[in-house]
Order: C-alpha cells, then structure tokens, then sequence
C-alpha cells in the first residue's frame, strides 16, 4: 500500500473565498486514499478568537467583534456555496456553540483552559467549511475530528503530545479510514485524558501535521505557503530574499529555533527522526519544486535572517552586593520552567541575569513577583530580536540603522541583537 502523504494549510491558504477554490483546484489532481489534509483556522481568526478573549477577559462587550467573526464566515461561505445548502445551519449552529462557550465564567485561573475551549472552534468551522465545498465539488473527503485521534497532557495553550496513545488511535482509527478515502481534520488542536480540548501552541498546524506523519509512517510531509518555498528571510520584512532548494533537518530547526515563522519549531524534530522529508510549497504556484527539508540536503553558508517580534528583555540583578553564581541563574530558570517559559537569549555579567522572552499576557507579572525578593527586576517591552545566521560583518550594521541594540552578541555562526526602534 502506498504511503500515507501528509498536506498542510494553513490560514492564509483559506483567508477567502478564492483561496479556498485554489485549494480545491490543487487537490483536484492530486486527491487520493492516504491522504491527510490538515487545515487551520481561516486567515487570521485565531487573532480575533484571542481579542474576543481578551475583552472578555477585561470585562468588556466582545458582542461586535464575535458578530464580525460570524460574518466573515457567513459572507466567504456565500460565495462558495449555494443559498439552501447544509453549511449554513451548521454554520448558525456551531456558531451558538461559540456564543454558548463565551458566556462562560472566565477568570485568570481557567483561562488557559478557556482558551483553548474558545480558540479551536477557528479551526473546527474552518475544516467543516473546507469539507463541505470539496465534496460540493465532487472531491470526497472524510471529516474528522483531530481531537479523537491527537492526545495531549493538560498544559493548556502548549499541550504535550502522548506519542503512545496517539499512535494507537492513529493507526486503529485512521489508518482503515484512510485505506478507502483522505481525511480532511484540523490542525493545531488534540484533547486531554479527560476529553478536554487542548491546543498545541500558535501555529501548531505544522505540529499536527508532523505528529499524524509520525504516527502513520507518512512518506511525506507538504506544508503549502504563501511564500515559494523556505526564504532566507521573511519577504514581508526583508528585501532580496533567496530560496532554499533544500535544507537539512538540523538547518531547518536551527531556523525555527530563532523563531523563523515559516515552520512551527516542533515539526522538524519528529520528522527528522523518522527521516520523513518535508516539503514546503507554494499555494499560489503548486507546480514549482519549493524546498525540501530532508537528511541529505548539502549545508550552506547563506546568510540568514529571523526577526523575532514582541520580545521583553528582563534583567536580575543581585542586591546584596555579591556576584552572580550557578544559584541564580538556576533560581530565575526554575521560575521560568513554572511558567513554561522560553528564554530566546541569555546574557551574564558580574552583577545581573539578563533574558529575552517572548510577551505573553500575565506570565511576566508573574514571573517579577516570583523573584522580586531576590533581585532587583527591570525589563522593557516590545522589543524585536533579530538573529542572523551565517552573518557577515558588513550586514550587521544596515540591520540596526534605525535602531537602539539593547543586548548583542556573536558567536562565528550567529550574531542576535535585541533591539528597539528610535
Ligand atoms: N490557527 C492557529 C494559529 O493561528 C494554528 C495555526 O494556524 O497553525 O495559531
Ligand atoms: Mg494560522
């Protein structure tokens, strides 16, 4: 039997209504059994998913902004779909579960939980809608729920995959299913041991399609973007980019790791274990080869640029006129494992502790009142850190025109900056 082979798209392949006939138009040769199509949630719906959240959250009336989401929904579905079809009661319906969902307690202490609740509903509208218009086109399509296959532990918001249990269902539940017909599920969400809804962290869609990849011996993965293929920029920020043809797995993940957006960080891990190559194509141009990222690829000293945004720098300095030793470093990384928190850079001196992580909402004020006995805490916010990887010095200086750099550093590979416009 062949191979299962794995598709990913992701919100902006889905954003309207015309992105959604291109991705019906790119399956339409290359449909068959053994195929997973993995999809997020459209556009940027997850965004105003969270802004709803946050209004909820404060208090506030996110009555307009849950209406403008419905509409968005309703109004692409109009141009898809014919006015009596089956999609739009569906729509209304989950719709009311949304509503339903909102009204909810919601407090500091359950928001995690609440927002996983909430959020996935993008993605659970969004792959009903991508279902019922390929079927509409005579493309079949097996919907099914993520949730019943992808296990997760119950850290809401960054849920662990459990490898085993996932494996088993997938091989049991799907891989029968697959045998006759491709499934079309969500990305980004799985469910905890007591059915709770869980997500997998922003932009978890690549995850998702790793973990399914893994767990039914995929021949392949194919990421499908609005870029041609893995830039050694973001195009959105940088000029001149270049195209990778391939990468290497360590490549890839270094890339991620610096907080390259076209891949989520976690995807590269169990592929490369499972040596399943990865492709990343673009939707606006399918038959261009895009880049591979596999074992094989020749490593490359193209200079690379992450741009990583919403940054806090926070420094601990020690008051009691001692210098900075094992214990306090350990001190601050044991808070921040509590908080599940990524330090993206780290800067010793005699005196402090500085770290660079990303914004995330209450989790600083957490971590300041953790530690303020100990240290004198000072931070600024809003800050972008820029890494470049096989940086060359004269391209250092342009990067930072323009910019106040707060925290720099060098290694032969790879030079970061924190840095702030002025
Ligand atoms: N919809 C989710 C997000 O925007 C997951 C994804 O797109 O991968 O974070
Ligand atoms: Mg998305």
């Amino acid at each position: 039997m062949a191979k299962t082979v794995i598709y990913k798209f992701g919100g902006a392949s889905v954003k309207d209504a015309d992105s959604v006939r291109n991705l019906a138009e790119i399956l339409r040769n290359r449909l068959r059994k053994n195929l997973i199509i993995v999809v997020s949630a459209m556009g940027k719906t997850t965004n105003s998913l969270e802004s709803i959240l946050a209004l909820k959250l404060e208090g506030k009336d996110y009555y307009e902004n849950s209406a403008i989401l419905k509409d968005y929904h309703l109004r692409l579905c109009r141009e898809l779909f014919p006015r009596d079809h089956a999609i739009f009661p569906k729509l209304e319906n989950l719709f009311v579960q949304l509503e339903n969902d909102l009204e909810k307690v919601l407090t500091p202490q359950n928001y995690d939980e609440f927002y996983d609740r909430i959020v996935s509903f993008g993605e659970l509208v969004s792959t009903r809608i991508v279902a019922e218009f390929l079927c509409l086109q005579g493309l079949i399509v097996l919907w099914q729920d993520a949730r019943e296959v992808i296990y997760t532990n119950s850290d809401f918001r960054f849920a662990k995959i459990d490898w085993t249990k996932t494996r088993k269902s997938c091989q049991e539940k799907w891989k029968p299913l697959l045998e006759n017909f491709p499934i079309l599920t969500q990305g980004f969400i799985g469910s905890d041991p007591r059915g709770r809804t869980t997500t997998l962290g922003r932009e978890g869609s690549d995850f998702t399609a790793a973990i399914l990849a893994t767990c039914l011996d995929a021949g392949s993965v194919t990421i499908w973007k609005d870029v041609p293929g893995v830039l050694n920029a973001d195009p959105k920020l940088f000029l001149n980019t270049k195209k990778f043809d391939e990468l290497s797995y360590r490549e890839a993940a270094e890339m991620t790791y610096f907080g390259a957006s076209v891949i989520h960080p976690k995807t590269i891990k169990p592929l490369a274990n499972a040596s399943i190559p990865l492709f990343v194509k673009s939707f606006l141009d399918p038959e261009a080869t895009g880049t591979i990222i596999h074992e094989l690829a020749v490593p490359h000293q193209v200079p690379t640029i992450v741009l990583k945004k919403d940054q806090v720098l926070v420094s601990f300095k020690v008051t009691d006129f001692t210098f900075i030793e094992e214990k306090h470093i350990h001190r601050v990384y044991e808070q921040l494992q509590k908080l599940k928190l990524r330090v993206n850079m780290l800067q010793l001196s005699a005196i402090s502790i500085s770290i660079v992580i990303d914004t995330q909402l209450f989790k600083l004020d957490e971590l300041i009142a953790m530690l303020r006995d100990e240290f004198e805490i000072r931070y600024n916010e809003g800050l972008e850190l820029l890494t470049i990887l096989h940086q060359r010095v004269e391209e250092i200086p342009p990067m930072l025109e323009g910019y106040e750099a707060l925290l720099e550093q060098a290694s032969r590979n790879t030079f970061q900056a924190v840095r702030r416009k002025i």
